[in-house]
């Protein structure tokens, strides 16, 4: 069946943050043949394109005239039973979450910390999705992609996909040339919750002893998350805006003399990872309006639009949050979402 371009589509439903804009053309990708034949499409196969899943991690700036491909890859599937572990094979275009939900409902665990993540099951790996001690990663066992310059199809492993905190090889200089069309997830066996995040030790310390059940990490996540995170819905928004930023001790051991409260991790001994929300409530930024945008009042890593805010007016708030950061503590911020 022939793909469908789309015109002038309006893509303000289309992105979390509920910002204005239309794409001149927009095509859906339900299979890698669609893929083979946007690619050769005489009308818009040699156009600069964007790959867009469920619009939860851009920001669009304006209209967008690259080709929108839009992946509706479906398919949800047990497609092996390991001693070690279950493999489960599922379509770049299902919902992440709705995967998280067909996997306990299956008696499938392992990934309920990962839970309420929006977005499609094809962008997680993009840009290595985590949350609550957990990463993609340690349940990834494969993808496939469609190369858009030949048209190739490979199947890459973890070590191809080269997982970092929230990097990926899908992201940076190739980021945009190669379109994921199905994903593998290992999810081990026996099942072993992780609880090392404070608020999942908290539901160890309640449990007394007994191990708490998938299902009731998976509700102590979603219940976590609904009150720490504004409801795209209600305040549209591309959950946490920055990364956390990484620095080397030669940097964070003065910076630690001169700010004695800076929350970090220690990564290794000569790696830190410090916390982007506490950098920018030191800075006042919690809860701080700049026209019609703000930093959300929960939490600091996440910017919303107030109502009928435009993509430029997010970046004009990122700039600000970046430049009274960096004026404290010389720490320049990298945002997570795409910017278009
Ligand atoms: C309220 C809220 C909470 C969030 N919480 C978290 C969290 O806890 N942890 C976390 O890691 N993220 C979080 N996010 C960010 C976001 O949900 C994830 O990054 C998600 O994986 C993005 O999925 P998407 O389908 O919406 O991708 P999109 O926003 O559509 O695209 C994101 C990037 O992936 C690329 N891409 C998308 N699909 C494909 C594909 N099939 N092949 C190749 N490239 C592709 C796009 O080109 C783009 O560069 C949150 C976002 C919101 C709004």
């Amino acid at each position: 069946m022939a793909v469908l371009i789309e015109k002038g589509v309006d893509l303000e439903p289309l992105n979390t943050f509920g910002l204005p804009s239309r794409a001149s053309r927009l095509v859906r990708v339900a299979c890698e043949e669609d893929v083979h034949e946007v690619i050769a499409h005489p009308e818009v196969g040699r156009l600069p394109r964007f790959i867009l899943g469920g619009g939860s991690n851009i920001v669009l700036t304006g209209d967008v005239s690259s080709l929108i491909i839009k992946v509706e890859v479906p398919g949800l599937e047990l497609v092996e039973t390991r001693e070690d572990a279950w493999i489960v094979e599922v379509g770049a275009g299902e919902s992440w979450h709705g995967l998280v939900e067909w996997t306990l409902a299956r008696s499938l665990p392992g990934l309920e910390n990962l839970a309420l993540i929006p977005g499609t099951v094809g962008a997680a790996p993009v840009q290595n999705i985590g949350a609550y001690g957990l990463e993609l990663a340690e349940r990834f066992e494969s993808l496939d992609v469609v190369e858009l310059a030949t048209g190739r199809t490979r199947t890459l492993g973890r070590g191809d996909c080269r997982f970092g905190y929230r990097d990926s090889i899908f992201k940076g200089k190739q980021a945009g040339s190669s379109l994921i069309t199905r994903v593998r997830l290992r999810l081990p066996r026996p099942w072993q919750p992780v609880l090392g995040y404070p608020d999942l030790a908290r539901l160890a310390e309640e449990c007394c002893g007994r191990t708490p059940s998938p299902s009731e990490v998976f509700d102590r996540v979603c219940q976590v998350r609904r009150n720490k995170l504004p409801d795209p819905a209600v305040f549209g928004n591309a959950g946490s805006f920055f990364k956390n930023p990484v620095i080397p001790a030669r940097q964070f051991l003065p910076l630690l003399e001169r700010e004695a409260a800076i929350v970090h991790y220690p990564l290794s001994e000569d790696a830190y990872k410090l916390a982007a929300g506490w950098l920018i409530e030191a800075c006042g930024w919690k809860g701080r309006s700049m026209g019609r945008t703000a930093v959300h009042d929960r939490q600091s890593l996440v910017l919303i639009n107030r109502g009928g805010a435009s993509g430029n007016e997010v970046m004009a708030l990122a700039a600000a949050i970046q430049e009274s950061v960096f004026e404290r503590f010389g720490i320049r911020l990298e945002p997570e979402p795409a910017v278009l």
